[in-house]
């Protein structure tokens, strides 16, 4: 079944005066993906999910919606979209139940849809029991699920969070991954972060935006594959010297990592594993390990916001040109 695109940012660019804060950025996120933005500090994460959020508007560009141009339909492409800003907008001084009933008349809900849409959102991000609660008394953590109850009390199809676990202590934090993995069911969501670990743990598809430019989108299971191509880590207990294992086809370059393990570059064309492994049979290398070699996240994003080689254990990753 084809994948249904939620949201599509064609050539997105806005400038603050002269400061050119998103430069030509493209991507879609479709219905089901959680997708993880990420960026150094004022990279333009922000700007970005303002703008597709309808709270800022682009300088060129399209933004679509649910097929709905943001700026030709404002009202109806935001019904989509559930935000939960880096800075929720909470009034402390009402209770929980006081803020949702707002925000849900906010939403344009009905009178008579409030409360079912008010138990629905307190049940999802735990917070039955807590209605009749000051938001200003109430932890950090549970203020930032009030945040997002807000942002899906209207059942919207995307749920855009602005780093949305950013001073919670770690239970909190764990709480709030769990909410955002289960929103993710039954929601899109761009979750914007500087937790790699987070990203890991919750996303489907990463973006890393670096001065305003989209410099990665990928799905994060590619990811854990090779940045240069194609590369194995080997070991053997009875290890054949470099020659012999170079006479295997696709093989492009060997590095030797101690006496028995080899780090292996190869032709993607080629079937090298099953090459190598056929060959250490034969001639009783005692193959002991054959794995692809990842590398992970943050060695990615290093690479692609610093743009310096990154040396990981004697393992130079080229920085792109
Ligand atoms: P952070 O991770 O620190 O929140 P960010 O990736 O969300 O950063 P933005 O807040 O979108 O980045 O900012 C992008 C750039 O635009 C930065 O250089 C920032 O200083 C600038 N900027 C943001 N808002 C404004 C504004 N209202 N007026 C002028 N410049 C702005």
């Amino acid at each position: 079944m084809a994948e249904e695109t939620l949201i599509a940012v064609e050539h997105l660019f806005r400038y603050y005066g002269m400061h050119r804060a998103v430069h030509d950025i493209s991507f879609n996120v479709s219905r089901g993906e959680v997708l993880g933005f990420l960026g150094p500090n004022g990279a333009g994460k922000t700007t970005t999910m303002q703008i597709i959020s309808g709270a800022l508007a682009l300088s060129m560009g399209r933004v679509m919606v649910g097929g709905i141009d943001i700026l030709d339909a404002p009202k109806k492409a935001k019904a989509y979209i559930g935000y939960l800003p880096e800075h929720p907008p909470l009034y402390r001084e009402l209770t929980v139940d006081e803020y949702l009933r707002y925000c849900a008349r906010l939403h344009g809900i009905n009178r008579q849809a409030i409360p079912r849409a008010l138990n629905s959102c307190k049940q999802r991000c735990g917070l039955d029991g807590a209605g009749d609660r000051l938001i200003d008394n109430l932890s950090k953590g549970y203020q930032q699920r009030v945040g997002i109850a807000q942002a899906i009390i209207h059942a919207p199809a995307v749920v855009i969070l602005d780093e949305p676990t950013i001073g919670l202590d770690p239970i909190q934090i764990r709480e709030i991954r769990n909410l955002i993995r289960e929103l993710g069911s039954d929601h899109s969501v761009i979750l914007s972060t500087h937790v790699l670990p987070e990203v890991q743990a919750v996303c489907d598809r990463v973006l890393i935006i670096q001065q305003g430019r989209l410099v990665l989108n990928d799905r994060l299971d590619n990811l854990k594959w090779n940045i240069r191509g194609n590369y194995l880590r080997v070991a053997f207990r009875n290890p054949p010297n470099i020659t012999e294992l170079n006479k295997i086809p696709g093989i492009k370059q060997i590095d030797q990592l101690d006496g028995t393990r080899f780090r292996i570059q190869h032709d993607i064309n080629a079937n090298v594993p099953e090459a190598i492994a056929v060959m250490a049979v034969e001639s009783y290398w005692g193959l002991s390990e054959l794995a692809p070699e990842s590398h992970s996240l943050e060695e990615t994003f290093i690479r692609l916001t610093c743009g310096e080689d990154l040396e990981t254990d004697g393992f130079v990753i080229e920085a792109p040109a």
